[in-house]
């Protein structure tokens, strides 16, 4: 089962996508984990990208589909994949559209005072990426990942500033991209102002109800 995550920075996509992941037992690829990851390696790839990403732009199109593409061939791929951040412009939907086929787009929607809340209380666990959320998710001891002892940081990107910038790009960028999907018939759109349980097993709903699940 082939699906895509949609909706704005910091409305939980990640953390729904994880979960699905976990669930559904394909691999959760989030292009955004991909790019810090090769910036913190220092590799080609994270050269490239690294000042787009810290200033809260795109990377450019052509530089993207060939990271996805890359990726979505590898074994784990076989059965499926949970991609979260990709595509972000209608020239990446076009692009994996004619690389694999997409069985469904939920589309996480939520107000913008919960986004901005949820954008800069988050923090992140430098070894292993677990989320977590000063106030709604928090660490049992402060600054430090429950799972591997690791740090906790917050993104460049995560901060105020950068924030409305990200969330205007994504404005700008993916209406066409949902009407691309909306036009398909495939996309749905999930209210994502609730705990994560709640919003994940709404999805789960989604895919029984489409046949892409069986009970
Ligand atoms: P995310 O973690 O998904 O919010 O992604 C963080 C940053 O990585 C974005 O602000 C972009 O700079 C970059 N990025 C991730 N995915 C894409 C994509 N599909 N196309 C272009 N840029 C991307």
């Amino acid at each position: 089962m082939n699906i895509v995550v949609l909706g704005p920075p910091g409305v939980g996509k990640g953390t729904y996508a994880k979960r699905l992941s976990e669930i559904l037992k394909i691999p959760h690829i989030s292009t955004g984990d991909m790019l810090r990851e090769e910036i913190k390696k220092g590799s080609e790839l994270g050269r490239k990208v690294k000042g787009y990403v810290e200033r809260g732009e795109l990377v450019p199109d052509e530089i993207m589909i060939e990271v996805i593409k890359e990726r979505i061939s590898q074994r784990d791929c076989e059965k499926g994949f949970i991609l979260d951040g990709f595509p972000r412009t209608l020239k990446q939907a076009q692009a994996l559209d004619s690389i694999t086929k997409i069985d469904i787009a939920l589309n996480f929607l939520a107000p913008k005072e919960v986004i901005i809340e949820r954008l800069s209380g988050r923090r992140i666990c430098k070894r292993c990426g677990a989320i977590y959320h000063i106030k709604n998710m928090p660490p049992k001891r402060p600054g430090v990942c429950d799972i591997c002892g690791g740090p906790l940081y917050q993104r460049e990107d995560d901060k105020p500033e950068v924030i409305e910038r990200r969330l205007e790009v994504y404005k700008n960028t993916m209406k066409p991209v949902e009407d691309y999907y909306r036009d398909k018939g495939i996309l749905i759109t999930i209210d994502a102002s609730a705990g994560v349980e709640e919003v994940v097993k709404s999805c789960l709903k989604v895919l029984k109800e489409k046949g892409l699940l069986s009970d």
